[in-house]
């Protein structure tokens, strides 16, 4: 079977783990599928492909230093190059930069070259609901079939993408120099063929439409993907769309043949 585990610290799990229990069916694969909440090491182990929810990002990584996975994380995504999707505070934790974090800072596990803002929606409209027009969903449509319809996107206290940054980790670290940023540790993959599956060009995958005409969010960086890794500012898992757990779990299964 294929093992997908989503990271059960804090936060959103259970509603993932539902989502890709509704979603196994529709996807393509020879073998089966096993849903587990990973807490320890052992359970990370056994892992073809990880998400780490939304929730509280320094928490999560505060919980997840506590139980010394922070470092196994980093190899899972880093150096075993295995597919991983972080929503919302996940999305946090994958980037390799981040600001708007508290003086010393929380620790990142990285693998998005991309600085994240963090509640970039400040107060007045911390949580809303937009449609948003997702390109990569056409790949679950039929040849010939319309535009996939807006996904249901849930924004809660959620971060954008602010900045694409360089590849190079030397010039990441110096460009967060300048301000408040955090960056997560630099790491070498483990061969050559988890090197094949590093990709230096993040991919934008989705952007928010404005809710209003003119207005200035229009634009903003809401969904990236990077070789391995992918992010979402906003929760599908709190919708009943099934779409982008269909699309990623797809790409695990493609991963591991
Ligand atoms: N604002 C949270 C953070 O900074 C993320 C919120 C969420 O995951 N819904 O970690």
């Amino acid at each position: 079977a294929i093992t997908v585990g989503v990271l059960a610290l804090q936060g959103a799990f259970i509603e993932h783990i539902h989502l890709l229990q509704k979603a196994a069916p529709l996807v393509k694969s020879k073998e089966g599928f096993e849903f587990i909440e990973v807490r320890t090491l052992e359970q990370l182990l056994r892992c073809d492909g990880l998400i780490i929810p939304g929730g509280e990002s320094t928490t999560l990584s505060l919980i997840a230093q506590r139980n010394n996975l922070l470092e196994p994380l980093r190899d899972f995504v880093k150096v075993e190059r295995k597919p991983t999707w972080g929503t919302c505070a996940g999305l946090i934790m994958l980037a390799e930069a981040a600001n708007s974090t508290k003086k010393g800072g929380q620790e990142l596990i990285g693998g998005l070259d991309v600085r994240v803002h963090r509640n970039h929606f400040g107060r007045q409209i911390e949580s809303f609901e937009t449609g948003l027009d997702l390109p990569f969903l056409a790949e679950l449509q039929a040849e010939g079939e319309s535009p996939p319809p807006p996904f249901p996107g849930i924004f809660i206290r959620a971060p954008i993408v602010d900045k694409l940054l360089p590849h190079v980790h030397g010039e990441q670290a110096a460009e967060a120099k300048k301000d408040d940023t955090v960056v997560a540790p630099a790491k070498e993959p483990r061969n050559e063929s988890a090197a094949k599956k590093m990709s230096d060009t993040v991919e934008v995958m989705g952007v928010l439409p404005g809710r209003n005409p003119g207005d200035a969010e229009a634009g903003d960086i809401i969904a990236v993907r990077q070789g391995n890794v992918f992010g979402t500012s906003f929760h599908p898992e709190l919708t009943d769309d099934l779409r982008i757990h269909q699309w990623w779990l797809q790409k695990v299964v493609d991963s591991k043949s």
